[in-house]
Parts: C-alpha cells; sequence; structure tokens
C-alpha cells in the first residue's frame, strides 16, 4: 500500500507500479518531480492536440476565470457558451443545427442515445434498440459501456449493462459481412447505430476504410435509423481532417465531440444534433423537454478555452503540423513494419499503431513495456500488445525519433 489516498483509474495499485508526479508541461514534454523531462507520445490519453499549456488557451481560461466562472445553464446562457456553439455549427456539416454541452466523452454518448430514444418516444415509435460495432468503446459509464465492447473492463458490471445488437467488425475482405449484418439488423428495426468513424480506438486502434464508414451511413438513412458519430477520438485532426467522417462525406444525425475540444486543457463535452431531433423535443409540453443536465454543462472557463482552442485552428498553421506530424509517422513506421516481430503496422493520419506478441489488453507484455517506456522517459501506454503513438501536433522530430527508437528497441524484447 502507498501512502496516498488517490485511487487512480485503469491502475491496479496491487503491482505497486511508481506513479510519477508531474509538475508542469510544455508543448509535447511533461517534466516530473524529480526532475525527468517526459515525450508525451499519446497526448495524454488522447486530448492534447496543440501541446501542452498553449500560451492562447491558458489566456483565454485566465480572462474567462476572472469574469464569470460558473452558471446554471438551465434557463440561462452565456457568451462563451453562444460563440462556441455557433462556431461549431458553422466548421461542422449544415444539417447538424443544434448543441447540446456536457463535460465529457462518456456524457456526450450518454446524450446521444438518450437523444434518440427521446426522438422515436416523441414520435410515438416502439424503437428502443441500439446497434453497435464489435470492438467499439464509447466511455466508462453503465450507458457507454452498454454500448461498448464487452469484456474483462466491464464484467462485474454486466448484469447492469442493457441489450445490444453488435455488428462485426469490417475487417479486411469481409467488409460485405458487415454492412449485410447491418441491413438486417436495421431492417428489423433498431432506434440508432452508434459507430466510431475510420478507427476504433480503445478497441486496439483498427482502422476500416471511408466506403465502409459511407454505406454503414447509407443503410441508416435507408432504414431511418439515427447515425450517431462518435468522434470523441478522432474529432480535431486527429485522422488527418478536423472530423473523420470528412473523409467519408458522411453526415451523422448526432456527433459527440469531446478530447480535443478545449485543446485537451479542460473537460467539456458537445453533442451536436440535427434539426429533427431538436424538433422532436420542441414542445410547450414540459413533459416533452429534454431531461438532461450536469451540474457544470457549458462552464464558461470551458467554453473560454474551446474557443480559444477554435481560434488556434482558425488563425495558427494546425493543418500543416498534423500533414508533417502525419508524414514522420509514416516514415518511422516504415522502419518497423516489415520486422518480424511487429504485426498490422498501420496509420490514419497522426495516429500510428503496431501489434507485438499477440495475447489481449491483459497480456504480460502490456506492464513490460509500460515500465520500459517509463523507464526511457516517454508517456507511451500500449492497449494490451498494441503500441501506438498519437502525439500533440507540435511534437518536434526529435522527441518523435526518441519515441519510434524506444519501439524498436521494445519490438526486440
Ligand atoms: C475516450 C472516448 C470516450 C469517452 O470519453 P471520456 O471523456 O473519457 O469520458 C468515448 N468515445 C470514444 C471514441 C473515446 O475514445
Amino acid at each position: 500500500m502507498s501512502g496516498s489516498p488517490v485511487w487512480h483509474p485503469f491502475t491496479q495499485h496491487g503491482l505497486g507500479e511508481p506513479i510519477p508526479l508531474v509538475t508542469h508541461g510544455e508543448g509535447a514534454a511533461l517534466h516530473t518531480a524529480d526532475g525527468r523531462r517526459i515525450v508525451d507520445a499519446i497526448s495524454s490519453w488522447w486530448v492534447t492536440t496543440h501541446g501542452h499549456n498553449h500560451p492562447r488557451i491558458v489566456a483565454a481560461i485566465r480572462e474567462q476565470a476572472g469574469r464569470l466562472d460558473q452558471i446554471i445553464f438551465a434557463g440561462w446562457t452565456h457568451q462563451p457558451a453562444e460563440d462556441l456553439a455557433r462556431a461549431l455549427i458553422a466548421i461542422t456539416p449544415e444539417p447538424l443545427t443544434r448543441v447540446f454541452f456536457s463535460d465529457s466523452g462518456s456524457t456526450s454518448v450518454e446524450v446521444a442515445l438518450k437523444m434518440a430514444l427521446g426522438y422515436w418516444a416523441a414520435r410515438g415509435e416502439a424503437r428502443h434498440r441500439i446497434l453497435v460495432l464489435e470492438h467499439s468503446y464509447h466511455g466508462d459509464t453503465i450507458g457507454a459501456m452498454s454500448v461498448g465492447e464487452r469484456g474483462v473492463f466491464n464484467r462485474p458490471y454486466a448484469p447492469l449493462l442493457f441489450d445490444v445488437g453488435t455488428i462485426p467488425f469490417p475487417h479486411a475482405g469481409a467488409e460485405q459481412a458487415t454492412l449485410d449484418a447491418l441491413e438486417r439488423a436495421c431492417t428489423r428495426g433498431a432506434a440508432a447505430f452508434i459507430v466510431e468513424p475510420l478507427i476504433l480506438g480503445a478497441g486496439g486502434m483498427l482502422i476500416y476504410p471511408p466506403w465502409v464508414l459511407a454505406e454503414m451511413r447509407a443503410i441508416c438513412a435507408a432504414t431511418g435509423v439515427l447515425f450517431i458519430a462518435d468522434e470523441v477520438m478522432t474529432g480535431w485532426g486527429r485522422t488527418g481532417t478536423l472530423l473523420a467522417c470528412e473523409q467519408a462525406d458522411v453526415v451523422p444525425d448526432i456527433l459527440c465531440l469531446s478530447k480535443g475540444l478545449t485543446g485537451g486543457a479542460i473537460p467539456l463535452a458537445v453533442t451536436l444534433a440535427s434539426e429533427p431531433l431538436f424538433a422532436a423535443h420542441w414542445s410547450t409540453d414540459r413533459a416533452r423537454m429534454f431531461f438532461h443536465s450536469s451540474s457544470y454543462t457549458a462552464n464558461p472557463i470551458a467554453c473560454a478555452a474551446a474557443n480559444a482552442n477554435l481560434a488556434i485552428w482558425r488563425d495558427e498553421p494546425v493543418q500543416a503540423q498534423i500533414d508533417t506530424l502525419a508524414a514522420r509517422q509514416a516514415e518511422r513506421l516504415a522502419e518497423l513494419a516489415e520486422h518480424p516481430r511487429v504485426r498490422s503496422a498501420r496509420q490514419l493520419g497522426t495516429i500510428a499503431a503496431l501489434d507485438v506478441g499477440g495475447e489481449g489488453y491483459l497480456s504480460d507484455a502490456g506492464p513490460r513495456l509500460l515500465r520500459f517506456f517509463r523507464e526511457h522517459d516517454l508517456l507511451v501506454r500500449p492497449l494490451g500488445d498494441t503500441i501506438y503513438v498519437m502525439p500533440p501536433y507540435c511534437i518536434d522530430a526529435a522527441d518523435l525519433d526518441r519515441v519510434w527508437a524506444a519501439i524498436g528497441e521494445a519490438v526486440e524484447m
């Protein structure tokens, strides 16, 4: 037992692994209390896009904190939320017209599911079944777990998780089986299909092509099943474009965004909806309003940080950084792709991944690799035997080389 009372997420305290104390961050680096400089190769769990402590985001947080820290959002509003909602509507596809705020990726998914069910209830149609893709991850609350992959992560809670229809993952060469299964399930009737566009993150960085996403969207449209895109991880340039859906010309009915929404500085999430979702809840009948809120809905400081993120996207060469990073990732990955111990080297935009060994999330490779990278002053956190690199877009060539050199050593272990 350690002296600290802190209970960490996804951490087995019984293994007694050291837990570094981080004091400050700058760009793609983190600094620890014992004087080490750590390269953040996973963007502090996929959230940090422009680097740590971006001066404009820091300034926006400071400024807003001195003006208005928090205000109830039921029946009240404030300028940062108004500005952010308008800006989000302007940069996302036209059919998305409404913005609902919450505070994490999981809650944005809960909101999406409740919106979809509320829509069908308001229309008087008994549709509640949710369709999901095999190996998906949508968060750790009970509803979000219900629509995610079942396994060791949620076994104790399984009796409480609701039943969903699972569509097989579109592995290369087996895409048609996925589309056929989705079409059958949609035809039988479902409320919504929720999907991570182009890449399943926590499921192991599993990539599938844009045409499959486009076909899945078309099947939902043809059968009236609501299409929910969970871009909590893929949004904000991760896959090379602002949204992954763009690469397939797909417009969802509902879109979930979080992680990079504030540049990774502070928690905030949004669920964007097309007009029919909002219209279904619009009434003079109070019993039909959307019954969802959290205390900090649209917190002004978080909204100010998100507005600063959008300003950075407007004014700074973010896309050029993304393209440079993607090209460098491709070069480094190619050097390892043919290595006999490396399987399935793959890349989508700024994300590069490869598999070593082959025993799943709880394989011994995981903790061993974690220790190895920590000892090399790198924040790399393999998903079982899947090693991936997903750094802040500002990472320089030298730091990225350090990461890949260590991965090169790790695959030899
Ligand atoms: C991380 C993630 C979530 C959950 O977001 P939290 O902010 O951790 O609750 C949901 N969906 C996807 C695709 C994610 O990667």
